[in-house]
């Protein structure tokens, strides 16, 4: 059982505080950090990911702490809003890409894209280009591009909500399988709380910077009898 850990996570801009003493443990679960706009979540997964280096506390991964380690060597994989696919490149040299850098040999790549394009269902869109794929196939290239370097951990930052109303309930689903056939801590950032309840194993409620709640869904609201 693979663990992520947060230890009094604070980070602050000049003076604000944006995370104020985040603590928490993920094991091979679904942890939703849902919160309203500017609360913080997704500076939490940034500094997860090591593109924010905490100005107080530590992290670790499985008992290691990787807090000064840098994002290419945390082995994190990571979804973020906007996608962030390179219009220029088509689908297998976007999946490609970070495999590229790392200097893996080709037949390895090759391999490992197949791979990673099957789980999200898109063998055979190797060579279509990012704009001719609807808003939800290049949701899926960029999961494939986060799957494709085996991550230990999986980071999903507001992953659907680019999406029509339809598509997201179908890409949930999609989602929520993929994560328990992974087995790896992950988080997910969104605001829509209906896709915190129906998407996880747990629920982070978060408020300025702080976790104020962290339990399963079915513990978080409590309705009048
Ligand atoms: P959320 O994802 O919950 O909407 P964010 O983590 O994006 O929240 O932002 C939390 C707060 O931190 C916001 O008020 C935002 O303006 C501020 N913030 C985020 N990044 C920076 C930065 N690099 N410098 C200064 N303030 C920032
Ligand atoms: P290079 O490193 O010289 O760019 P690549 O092998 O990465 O060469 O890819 C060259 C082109 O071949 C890319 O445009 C890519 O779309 C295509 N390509 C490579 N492997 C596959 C594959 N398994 N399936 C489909 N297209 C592929």
């Amino acid at each position: 059982m693979a663990v992520l850990k947060l230890a009094n996570v604070s980070k602050a801009y000049s003076n604000t505080k944006i995370l104020n003493n985040i603590n928490f443990e993920c094991e091979n679960e679904l942890i939703s950090l849902l919160g309203p706009s500017g609360c913080g979540k997704t500076t939490c997964l940034r500094t997860i990911a090591g593109f924010e280096i905490p100005s107080n506390g530590k992290i670790f991964l499985n008992g290691n702490d990787i807090t000064n380690i840098p994002p290419n060597k945390r082995n994190i994989g990571m979804v973020f809003q906007s996608y962030a696919l390179f219009p220029h490149l088509n689908v297998y040299e976007n999946v490609a890409y970070g495999l590229k850098i790392k200097k893996l040999k080709k037949n390895e790549i090759k391999e490992k894209v197949k791979d990673a394009l099957n789980m999200v269902n898109l063998e055979g869109f190797e060579n279509y280009n990012i704009n001719e794929l609807s808003g939800g196939m290049q949701q899926r290239v960029a999961v494939a591009r986060a799957l494709v370097i085996e991550p230990e951990v999986l980071l999903l930052d507001e992953p659907l909500s680019n999406l029509d109303a339809k598509l997201r309930i179908k890409m949930r689903r999609e989602l929520k399988k993929l994560q328990r056939d992974l087995d790896i801590p992950s988080i997910y950032v969104t605001h829509d709380q209906e896709e915190a309840l129906t998407i996880s194993d747990r629920i982070g409620v978060m408020n300025n910077g702080k976790i104020e709640q962290l339990d399963r869904p079915e513990n978080i609201y409590t309705y009048p009898k």
